[in-house]
């Protein structure tokens, strides 16, 4: 008898990816995603790249991220609402899928939320490895909620960062934060007002959310020298920077097709320099040039980073057995024959194939 074509999708939720983190570690997570997304990143010109696609209502924005190489397509829904929270709810939620571009089989559905929040940060900190002076010790983080944690502690592991100056409008969220981490070696000073925070940092982090043209930084706040990892401003009408901090800044950007529409950038003309970071990171661009300069990663999120996430996401819980399968594509004796699914009558040889281990077929792809 001829078996149905078996269509395996592993299916990683948000527990597990909080089980990989507590297995190997959050400074591993973040080492290796980093690694992740430098390896996709020297591979540039492999994927076929477009802005993402936004749908835009009153109070936030749905998204939908797709990229491809040659083997692999990826997607990221996500969502940017930011008066969720005072409805409980996050601002930012996502999930999303890789597929072999071969047949078009969705092989790996994941959460995203979690692990956005995880490639955002790990992004921000593969930026300040090339861009911020190597002997930075200090951060400023403006916005303590849902991203500031991950932000805080990639730049801890990943650059040595050993003290962040916090503020929020909200006390509240600067509180969650300091006990977050108050396990953590960070020294962790709250500041009363932007300035305050600001003034003598090596790096600064903005990673606010607000739906309207914020000056969280304006030129007053940037001293020689500093890294600006603007993180908040990623939506068009949304952003955080003052356009003379760009003026003040040599400015590097993921993608520049879609930062110019969304990111701070959207503010300055057409024809204002920007550097895209695949440049930096492949030699072909100068990342920082002296001490006193003043560079700004002007982060939007762009589909790369989750291609890299979603590949990482997908090694840890094959090397961890991790996940489960699900049944999301039929799985028919004969391909031409998708009725049979709904066919009374041959209910019987239409049922689900017993689910087979997924570390065995993990192991296989
Ligand atoms: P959140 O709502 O959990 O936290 C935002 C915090 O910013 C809140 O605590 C709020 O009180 C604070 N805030 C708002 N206005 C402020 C101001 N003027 N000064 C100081 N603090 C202020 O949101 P989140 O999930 O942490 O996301 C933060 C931002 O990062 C959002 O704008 C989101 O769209 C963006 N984001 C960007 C990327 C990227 O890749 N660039 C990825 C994920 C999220």
């Amino acid at each position: 008898m001829k078996l149905p074509q078996l269509v395996q999708t592993q299916f990683l939720s948000v527990q597990d990816v909080a089980s990989i983190i507590h297995k190997i570690g959050l400074k591993t997570v973040f080492t290796r995603m980093a690694e992740y997304i430098r390896e996709d990143y020297l591979r540039w010109h492999d994927f076929e790249k477009c802005a993402r696609v936004a749908n835009h209502s009153k109070d936030g924005v749905i998204e939908l991220m797709p990229i491809s190489d040659a083997k692999s397509y990826a997607f990221k829904y996500v969502n940017g609402h930011p008066k969720n929270t005072i409805n409980g709810l996050p601002c930012v939620m996502a999930f999303g899928v890789l597929a072999d571009v071969a047949t078009g089989i969705p092989e790996f559905l994941s959460e995203l939320t979690l692990s956005t929040a995880l490639r955002t940060a790990a992004m921000s900190a593969v930026a300040a490895q090339e861009l911020a002076r190597p002997d930075s010790k200090t951060m400023a983080l403006i916005g303590n909620g849902a991203q500031s944690e991950f932000q805080a502690l990639a730049f801890h592991y990943l650059l040595g960062i050993e003290e962040i100056r916090l503020f929020d409008t909200d006390p509240k969220a600067t509180e969650k934060l300091i006990a977050n981490l108050k396990s953590t070696a960070l020294r962790l000073t709250v500041c009363s007002s932007i300035a305050e925070a600001v003034r003598g940092a090596d790096i600064v982090t903005t990673v606010t959310a607000d739906k309207t043209n914020a000056a969280i930084l304006t030129a007053g706040h940037i001293e020689p020298g500093m890294h600006i990892n603007g993180v908040g401003g990623d939506c068009p009408g949304k952003t955080e920077l003052h356009a003379d901090v760009l003026h003040r800044s040599e400015v590097f950007v993921e993608y520049e097709p879609q930062t110019r529409i969304e990111g701070d950038l959207q503010h300055l003309p057409a024809d204002f320099e920007v550097t895209e970071l695949w440049q930096v990171l492949a030699r072909q661009a100068p990342g920082r040039r002296d001490a006193d300069q003043i560079t700004l990663f002007d982060s939007v999120g762009f589909a790369l980073q989750d291609y890299s996430a979603l590949r990482f996401m997908r090694d840890a819980a094959r090397e961890l057995g991790l996940g489960q399968v699900v049944s999301l594509i039929p799985e028919l004796v004969n391909p031409k024959d998708l009725f049979v699914l709904i066919h009374p009558e041959t209910q019987e040889t239409t049922e689900p194939s017993p689910r087979p281990n997924f570390c065995a077929i993990l192991a296989a792809v």
